[in-house]
């Protein structure tokens, strides 16, 4: 009996403890899925307990709020689930099957007292909820093993909820009586593998949120908090990557390098933060105006860098020159009538074979010679012209 009684608290053991982790977890991280995951928990402990250990009500009436709470716990856990991938819950679906199937479980309850029936009952209701995960989920990518095995939990728990009781009647046949269904090999396996799942469940989502953290944090180091747009590291990282692409599958590139003009006078005349307004307003210009798959980030204190993939030089000169007219413009909300700031831009086509930095060089000598032309102008990079032997010689 008192391995019996241990085996009844392990799942409020494991219930709580995981309450507990989930809800410090989003103490940090007030994600809504986390909240969710540990009312899952804090539900099924709820369950548990009420069910094998401390019962509240006479003991007919005490299966009720026991599977009320298995039923609430496969919705949180669905919840937390279809949450994470910022999938609509479907709290309505889920309800109605908890609904039917609790009224199922109250007739055999009190109208027509059946174990077998109820098990069943409150079984295929959690079953159908965690079948919700499985189709919320079956179109969406997978990319990472954590998606997949968050995938995998939904489907195992559908099967095992839908299955196992059809499986272990067939074999054992039902109950007659409570105290035999509470001693049955059926509510050891139930305990035993809800256990489990409940386990491998618990850690495939803590996984995620530390994998969420983490993307997170990467994203937030690749970021510009002022402008908007990538900061360098970030722009090296993810210009890089689409320069190599587009120059692999032969595709046109170019590349603009944008300097704010005289911005050290724009500081000492209006201040530090009306420079920083400026430098904010010229980074939602740029994201107004770019192709959607542009890679655009603030490179240097009033100097931005776009890459473009798939666009030639002529597209990119003029995307520039629409750049650099509207810009006054696009920032006269920020600053005094007489501020009228404006921009240099040197732009650079992607050549065969080399890599981001010989790019930038290239982009950046365009755009000292628009500087050097007199400012608030575009200039395209311009090879250096081969001289003939013969004018090289004399
Ligand atoms: P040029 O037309 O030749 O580019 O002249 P410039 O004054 O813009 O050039 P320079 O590179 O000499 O000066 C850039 C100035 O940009 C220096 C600094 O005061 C200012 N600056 C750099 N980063 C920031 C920033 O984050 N906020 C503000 N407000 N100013 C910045
Ligand atoms: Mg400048
Ligand atoms: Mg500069």
């Amino acid at each position: 009996m008192q391995g019996q009684l241990f085996i009844s608290l392990l799942n409020p053991g494991i219930g709580l403890l995981f309450a507990t982790a989930f809800f410090l977890m989003w103490l940090n991280r007030r994600e809504r899925y986390v909240a969710y995951a540990a009312g899952a928990y804090l539900a099924t402990a709820f369950a548990f307990l009420i069910q094998d250990v401390a019962p509240v009500l006479p003991m007919e009436l005490q299966r009720l709020p026991a599977n009320a709470g298995f039923l609430a716990t496969g919705m949180l856990f669905a919840a937390a689930i279809i949450e994470r991938y910022h999938l609509p819950v479907p709290w309505r679906a889920m309800s109605i099957v908890a609904a039917v199937s609790l009224a199922i479980f109250i007739w055999f309850l009190l109208g027509d007292p059946d174990i077998t029936a109820r098990i069943y009952a409150i079984s295929a209701g959690a079953g159908a909820i965690a079948l919700m995960v499985v189709h919320a989920l079956w179109p969406i990518a997978k990319p990472h093993l954590i998606d997949r095995l968050l995938f995998g939990v939904a489907a195992l728990s559908a099967a095992n909820l839908i299955i196992r009781p059809l499986v272990i009647f067939a074999f054992v046949g039902g109950f007659d009586s409570y105290v035999g269904f509470q001693q049955s090999i059926y509510w050891t396996t139930v305990q035993f593998t809800q256990a489990m799942v409940s386990i491998v469940a618990a850690i495939s989502l803590m996984v995620a949120v530390a994998i969420d953290m983490i993307a997170e944090l990467r994203r937030e180091a690749d970021d510009d908090q002022l402008s908007g747009l990538l900061n360098r590291r970030g722009f090296e990282g993810a210009a890089g990557a689409a320069l190599r692409r587009s120059l692999d599958d032969d595709r046109p590139v170019a590349l603009l390098i944008a300097d704010l003009d005289h911005f050290k006078q724009v500081n000492d005349r209006h201040g530090h933060a009306m420079g920083d307004a400026i430098i904010t307003a010229f980074g939602a210009h740029v994201r107004a105006l770019g192709p959607g798959d542009m890679v655009a980030g603030r490179i240097g204190g009033e100097e931005f860098a776009l890459l473009l993939p798939g666009t030639g030089i002529e597209t990119a000169r003029r995307l520039a020159e629409v750049i650099r007219i509207g810009f006054p413009t696009s920032c006269a909300e920020t600053i005094p009538p007489s501020l009228v700031p404006t921009t240099s831009i040197g732009l650079a086509a992607g050549m065969a074979g080399e890599g981001l930095s010989q790019l930038m060089r290239r982009a950046d000598q365009a755009l000292y010679d628009a500087k050097r032309a007199g400012r608030n102008r575009v200039r395209a990079f311009r090879p250096e012209p081969v001289l003939p032997p013969a004018a090289a010689a004399g």
